[in-house]
């Protein structure tokens, strides 16, 4: 009986669709209620670069994953910063599953950490600066001195940790910095709440969240070998690393079925 109900609530979320309608002048993929772009990892970039560029509005760029899509079936103002992002990137085979299994495919999986990497290399070669906000102390300044190695020409406009209780002196000082972008990784829910909280104050042409990438950039936490990662199997390796996300992935089969009961609603 409560698994009916179970079934009804979630048919009832889906049909309060509101996915955005973000910056590629195309719908987005609907995964129970949010709204993901179905473009390529270049065109995200791309778009990425023109706004940083570009007079336009301010945006901001978030990659769900299932687990994240899971979070925002229960914390409406999770999804509604997500849907309002100007760019959403498909973060993992699970969400691409979800759109094969919803008949809406997505052209390829862009997770966060490659999105950052390849931006921040793009950024290099024009001679962009990049603000790094969270991760633990120390971890923001061993991730911009990493970068600074990998992409000499990319300007680090400041770095700090995430662990703070006050926004406004650090967008005070993000603002004095003046960096064309700021990478925001304070985990999900709270970087998404944060940018679409504070975009407006903020002197920054975009935002990114992208959760534990500064953990990678500062070399604190090692991304799958090559092997896990062609067999689609990052997550796995994440598991079996950290056997503590159990409980976090534990929720994928769950967001999968929710999806394919999603379609049979429609
Ligand atoms: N974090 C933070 N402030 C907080 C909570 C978390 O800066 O209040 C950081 C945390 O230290 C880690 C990141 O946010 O660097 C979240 O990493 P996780 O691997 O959980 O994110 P994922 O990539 O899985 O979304």
């Amino acid at each position: 009986m409560s698994s009916m109900n179970g079934n009804r609530d979630i048919i009832q979320e889906i049909s309060v669709d509101c996915p955005g309608s973000g910056l590629f002048g195309r719908p987005r993929v609907s995964v129970l209620g949010v709204g993901f772009d179905a473009v390529t990892a270049e065109e995200s970039i791309a778009r990425a670069l023109e706004i940083i560029g570009g007079d336009g509005e301010k945006s901001y760029v978030v990659t769900p994953n299932p687990e994240i899509v899971w979070m925002a079936r229960r914390i409406g103002a999770l999804r509604d910063a997500i849907n309002s992002a100007g760019i959403v990137l498909a973060d993992g085979i699970g969400i691409i599953l979800a759109g094969k299994i919803l008949k809406t495919p997505m052209p390829e999986k862009i997770p966060g950490i490659d999105f950052a990497s390849a931006l921040l290399g793009r950024m290099a070669s024009s001679g962009r600066s990049v603000y790094l906000l969270g991760a633990k102390p120390g971890v923001a300044e061993k991730a911009a001195e990493n970068l600074m190695k990998s992409y000499p020409e990319l300007r680090i406009a400041g770095a700090a940790d995430g662990y703070f209780t006050d926004d406004a002196p650090v967008i005070e000082r993000i603002n004095a910095a003046r960096p064309d972008v700021l990478l925001v990784c304070l985990g999900a829910p709270k970087q998404e709440l944060w940018m679409s909280e504070n975009l407006e104050k903020l002197d920054v042409r975009l935002c990114a969240g992208l959760g534990g990438s500064l953990d990678v950039f500062a070399g604190e936490v090692k991304r799958a070998p090559a092997f896990f990662r062609k067999l689609e199997l990052e997550w796995f390796y994440r598991l079996i690393t950290d056997p503590r996300r159990i409980k976090r992935m534990i929720k994928l089969p769950l967001f999968l079925i929710s999806a394919a009961l999603s379609k049979k609603s429609k």
